[in-house]
């Protein structure tokens, strides 16, 4: 047999690819299950992605991950999008079955597996999250907080308090998913607005703290929320931090001293990678091989 024709193919679209943790992730997943499948990066220039995504209608190829700059941009390529991605209006994993493209968000119901790791929110029978009865403050109002923010709303959450730099950018969100008056926007340089709300839950979706390969900016020493404001929540708070890179950012370290519990975005990259995985193959992920590559 010819083994070179029978390996099937996933990837990353993106631009830049080549820092990202997927390939180790799901290279191992595929391994684990004995998958002849090999995971590749796919460096994508703006001009190269409709071509980029075309190819995946080839029979060896499975599908990919989309990242930044791309999971709004690949969404008229889809034949079929997820009703969830396309109320994001987002798609970072790619499917290609019986010659059609369909388009997926991961990483919306990714995050609310995370949280729910931690005890946040209710497993349902079905498998689907529950977040009734939560307040949740998401810090931002760009791709990553509008995952969040249309997946606590679709899980039920009691009330969503939005906090974002630019206040037009956050009223923007919030009037998308807006479900009732449960709904809330506040400026970032004006926390003071936090204090009467009490919440069970903080998630930054801001790339404050990020660690930039090649930039010396004051990022990764930044917190977008002070010590101050962080020591007026219930002591239960759990705060959730998007990024994973540095694994301890300043809002994490802040919130460790004051007793809070705090999780880096490690475990949201786990679980958007492991429903990618089962949506490509249509096996349950190998999870503690996944998070084995991680952690
Ligand atoms: P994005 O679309 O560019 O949005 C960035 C958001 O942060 C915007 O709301 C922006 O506010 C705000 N912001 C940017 N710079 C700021 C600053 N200096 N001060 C205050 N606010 C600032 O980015 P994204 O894709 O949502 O990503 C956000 C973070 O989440 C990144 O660190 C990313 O790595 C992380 N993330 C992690 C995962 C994971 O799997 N763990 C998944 C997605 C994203 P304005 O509206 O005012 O510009």
């Amino acid at each position: 047999m010819n083994t070179i024709a029978t390996t099937l193919r996933v990837g990353l679209i993106g631009n830049p690819v080549a820092h990202s943790y997927s390939p180790r992730l799901q290279q191992a997943a595929l391994d684990a299950l004995a998958i002849p499948a090999h995971y590749e990066l796919w460096q994508t220039n703006p001009e190269e992605l409709s071509a980029r995504v075309a190819s995946l209608l080839s029979p060896t190829y499975l599908g990919a991950n989309v990242t930044v700059p791309y999971k709004e941009a690949v969404l008229p390529f889809m034949d079929v999008v997820d009703p969830l991605a396309a109320r994001i209006g987002a798609v970072n994993t790619i499917v290609h079955h019986d010659e059609y493209l369909y388009g997926y968000n991961t990483d919306a119901p990714g995050l609310l597996h995370a949280l729910a790791e931690q005890g946040v929110g209710q497993k349902l029978d079905d498998d689907h999250i529950s977040f009734a009865g939560y307040t949740a403050i998401v810090l931002g109002a760009g791709g990553g907080a509008r995952g969040a923010a249309f997946a606590l709303v679709s899980a039920g959450v009691e009330r969503l308090i939005i906090v974002n730099r630019t206040l037009e950018r956050g009223q923007r969100l919030a009037a998308a998913v807006q479900q009732g008056s449960n709904c809330q926007v506040f400026c970032l340089n004006d926390p003071e607005f936090l204090i009467p709300h009490p919440s069970s839950l903080i998630i930054n979706a801001t790339p404050l703290g990020m660690h930039v390969a090649g930039e010396h900016t004051n990022n990764e020493n930044a917190s977008p929320l002070s010590a101050n404001i962080l020591a007026r929540f219930a002591s239960d708070t759990l705060v959730y931090d998007m990024i994973y890179h540095p694994t301890q950012t300043q809002l994490l370290c802040q919130a460790r001293i004051l007793g809070f519990r705090a999780v880096n975005g490690l475990s949201m990259l786990l679980h958007q990678g492991a429903l990618a995985f089962t949506l490509w193959t249509g096996e349950p992920a190998p999870l503690e091989v996944m998070r084995a590559t991680l952690f």
